[in-house]
């Protein structure tokens, strides 16, 4: 089966995290954005692990779904359209913080697990490293400890997240270097995948050799239900836990990976933690303060290839429907005629996935305002182009996006 999977987020118990993300929003939101295999976010977390032991049933090996009588209520309060087979996958991330790490110190990393009773077992050896009640609780352990430790229960995976953020990633940034060999030594051969983030593409992981082996994987690490699916990877395997870790560690299987256009991340260009600003320089316009080094120029410092070495994985650049629409009608997100059409669009073409990448011309042109789909029909065009963007170029998108 062919399936869209967005296998890290985080759920009410992460700080900074909205209360909306709940198990039932979370299933209903996964729908509409046409993701069918969602990670569980979190479940080292005791109540939410609870919680998750309640309400979720294996499906597949490895793949659990909501309790029929709690899903069948959910499904009912959707359109025909999106109501559609979801799967739940165990997984977290966990930040290690090794005793003299600092605020911002320490490095994310997603592990995930095939059954709830896997994940309570590394919740039983890590609460005395740290307080577990967080949702994404840091440890005092160094990445290859976790990594250990995480090993030593049999089917569980190991990830390092956002790999080229210039906080808690695996590559460090200028205030704080690290190496993948470095972290994980004789480990590294046995990492699931590297999550590109939205900091990174495919062409620019691929500048970097100490990736080479790694396969690559992205996913939303969204914080709220509108951040949901705004990056995924496409897999095509047989259902289940196994199958799904099997083709996403294989860096020769096929995948196909979406991703949030990269010039409009935080941190690409670099930021300005003041001004709350991404900027093109390395002080702030604004305000003279230094700016945070984004991806872009981290990049030019780690990399050592000037080329990106081999087929980088196939990615598509998308700008979330609602982002779409807003632009189309010149208003913001939050304007209650774009969410309005936006509901209208999934009601009656489906989830907005389909609606971005599948949805075929004639019916896009026949249920929407001609601009609006217009403005689809472009993405598709530019989304394929900037797969071959390359680092010091932004993503195209912003700019030749027509309405
Ligand atoms: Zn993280
Ligand atoms: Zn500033």
């Amino acid at each position: 089966m062919r399936y869209a999977a967005d296998l890290h987020l985080h759920s009410r118990h992460s700080s900074a995290v909205s209360p909306d993300m709940t198990l039932e929003k979370i299933a209903l939101q996964a729908r509409r954005k046409g993701i069918d295999v969602i990670g569980t976010a979190d479940c080292l977390q005791p109540q939410w692990l609870e919680e998750l032991s309640a309400k979720l049933v294996e499906r597949e090996p490895g793949w659990f779904s909501l309790r029929k009588e709690i899903d069948d209520g959910l499904v009912e309060s959707l359109p025909p359209s999106l109501r559609k087979p979801l799967r739940f996958v165990f997984c977290t991330e966990v930040h290690c913080a090794p005793v003299g790490s600092g605020r911002l110190g320490g490095i994310h990393h997603l592990i995930y697990f095939p059954s709830p009773s896997h994940a309570a077992r590394l919740a039983e050896k890590l609460k005395r490293y740290g307080d577990l009640s967080e949702g994404r609780p840091a440890v005092n352990l160094t990445s290859r400890q976790l990594f250990e430790m995480a090993l030593e229960i049999e089917g569980c995976h190991f990830a390092p997240a956002h790999v080229m953020n210039p906080y808690f990633s695996s590559l460090g940034s200028e205030e704080e270097h690290h190496r993948l060999d470095e972290l994980f030594g004789d480990l590294q051969p046995h990492l699931l995948a590297v999550e590109t983030g939205l900091t990174s593409i495919p062409t620019m992981c691929r500048r970097i050799s100490s990736l080479d082996t790694h396969a690559l994987f992205s996913n939303s690490d969204a914080h709220s239900l509108e951040n949901i699916g705004r990056e995924f990877t496409i897999l095509e395997t047989k259902p289940g836990y196994e199958p799904m870790i099997a083709a996403i560690a294989d860096k020769s299987t096929p995948r196909e990976l979406y991703k949030f256009p990269l010039s409009l991340t935080r941190y690409f260009l670099n930021w300005c933690g003041h001004c709350k600003e991404a900027f093109d320089d390395t002080s702030c316009p604004r305000c003279r303060q230094k700016l945070i080094t984004g991806s872009r120029d981290w990049l030019g410092v780690i990399a050592d290839l000037s080329e990106p070495a081999g087929k980088p994985e196939h990615f598509t650049t998308l700008l979330p429907l609602i982002t779409l629409l807003a632009k189309a009608f010149g208003l913001t997100v939050k304007s209650a005629k774009v969410k309005s059409y936006w509901e209208r669009m999934l009601q009656h073409l489906g989830s907005e996935r389909y609606i971005l990448t599948m949805a075929d011309e004639d019916e896009l042109r026949r249920l929407c305002l001609p601009h609006i789909a217009e403005a689809i029909l472009d993405q598709r065009i530019v989304g394929l182009r900037s797969a071959t963007v390359t680092s010091k170029a932004t993503s195209p998108l912003d700019e030749q996006l027509t309405f």
